[in-house]
């Protein structure tokens, strides 16, 4: 199949990769010539395991190109996927869908014979109604259907999430369209993988539901951590006890500093937006929402108690700074609240990541980026470890003990036990473990 992704982002530029690796003939879009001229150029704009050699060697078989020329991209293709950004609007908190709408004028114009447009980018309920409408006014002449197609993969681990998932989701009732995306993801049908089709506005919502459940998981075990402080039990081994249960399950059940990132904010945020529009009260995603606010700015009072109750005139290094490992993505990273309150009470603050240290500088002020561990945590009255890259599960705490000035660590990932670290002379506060300070 000829396939053309509008927007070469982290969905956008994996998609359009693994179609390749699947055997179409794609060609990935952008706006931003920056991107597109680095691409050409074999460079990968993002940070995602794998990714460069997908790239690489699709490019070189000549099944994956990039353009800026979108007309001419769109003008063969049997099927336009939108994957640009919809981010949390500010006013309202609703999904910015100036881009899709913009976005589909463009390929409206462009497009020639039948054409199965497909919304891969988050979107609420009706979004599709209103790409149809907006290609049918722009080209009344044109054949063409617009399915959803909503995208499941977690940046970190996204190729193999693409090329396994548990689930493609289709949302259309056009038949014709409904076969053009079975060929597409036709090898999917020797895996486990499941296809789902069903109506546009059912998998729309669908995508919603999934992160609005993930960040309820999340913010549950949160809140068993708060509790298991509370009464001094340990909150990793309830996880393992409560998550054992095949119908909860281990995955998305780790305690931490709440949920950040890309996608699980903005995209509860839309679904109550959608909610409230048609009257319908969502209780436990508001909850949820609130909880997890409330959460990431509390991450610096656990800070400041296991300082000694003040941190004006302390050093603070903080280790990890993306909302999760092995991604750059720094968008809504729970590190960006934790150290702008670390600051606002007085702490100078180093800090170190092993790939998000270049979106972070545009979005921290007056934080020492260090080229590596021990030289962030040099001289810290306190370490914060706050992403579980792999790095950072190995440390060397004889040498991290010379390097501080004093030996106290906070753990938001509970990474470390209290034994490892007392053994090396650091006082240690988890997320919910029995002894917690
Ligand atoms: P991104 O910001 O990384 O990429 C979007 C790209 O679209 C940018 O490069 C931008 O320049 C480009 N763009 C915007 N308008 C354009 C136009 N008219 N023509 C050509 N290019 C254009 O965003 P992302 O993280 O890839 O997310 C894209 C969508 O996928 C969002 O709706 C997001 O919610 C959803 N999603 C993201 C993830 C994730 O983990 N990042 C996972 C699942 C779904």
């Amino acid at each position: 199949m000829k396939i053309t992704m509008i927007g070469s982002g982290y969905v956008g530029l994996v998609t359009g990769a693994c179609f390749a690796e699947w055997g179409h003939q794609v060609t990935c879009v952008d706006k931003d010539v920056h991107k597109i001229t680095r691409l050409q150029q074999g460079e990968i704009p993002i940070y995602e395991p794998g990714l460069d050699v997908l790239v690489a060697t699709n490019a070189e078989r000549r099944r994956l190109k990039f353009t800026t020329d979108l007309p001419s991209a769109v003008a063969d293709a049997d099927a336009v996927f939108i994957a640009v950004g919809t981010p949390a609007r500010h006013n309202d908190g609703d999904a910015d869908l100036t881009f899709v709408y913009s976005a589909a004028k463009e390929v409206a114009v462009a497009i020639r014979g039948y054409t199965v447009i497909v919304t891969k980018s988050t979107v609420p309920v009706g979004t599709g109604d209103t790409v149809e409408r907006i290609v049918a006014r722009e080209r009344p002449d044109a054949e063409f259907a617009v399915v959803s197609n909503p995208e499941f993969l977690r940046e970190g681990s996204a190729i193999d999430d693409f090329l396994k998932p548990d689930r493609v989701v289709l949302g259309t009732d056009d038949d014709r369209a409904a076969s053009v995306m079975q060929l597409i993801y036709q090898v999917l049908e020797e895996t486990p993988s499941r296809i789902v089709v069903t109506k546009r506005r059912t998998a729309e919502l669908i995508k919603y539901a999934a992160n609005a459940f993930l960040a309820t998981k999340i913010t549950f075990i949160n809140e068993m951590a708060d509790l298991c402080e509370a009464v001094g039990a340990d909150v990793q081994d309830l996880a393992v006890g409560v998550g054992l249960d095949h119908r909860i399950g281990m995955p998305f059940f780790n305690a931490g500093p709440g949920y950040g990132g890309s996608c699980f904010p903005k995209d509860t945020t839309a679904l109550l937006r959608t909610a409230q529009d048609y009257g319908v009260p969502l209780r436990l995603v508001e909850e949820t929402v609130g909880a997890n606010n409330a959460r990431k700015r509390r991450m610096a009072l656990k800070v400041i108690e296991a300082a000694g109750g003040s941190i004006d005139g302390l050093t603070v290094a903080v280790l990890g700074l993306t909302f999760k490992p092995d991604t750059d993505d720094m968008r809504e990273a729970p590190s960006i609240p934790l150290i702008e309150a670390l600051q606002r009470s007085g702490a100078t603050i180093r800090a170190h990541d092993p790939q998000g240290m270049r979106h972070a500088m545009s979005l921290l002020s007056e934080v020492a980026f260090c080229g590596d561990v021990y030289s962030c945590c040099e001289g810290a009255d306190v370490v914060v470890l706050m992403t579980e890259w792999e790095t950072y599960r190995h440390l060397d705490f004889g040498r991290l003990r010379k390097a501080v000035r004093v030996p106290t660590l906070v753990d938001l990932r509970n990474i470390y036990n209290r034994d490892v670290a007392e053994r090396h002379g650091f006082s240690l506060t988890g997320i919910g473990r029995a002894h917690s300070t």
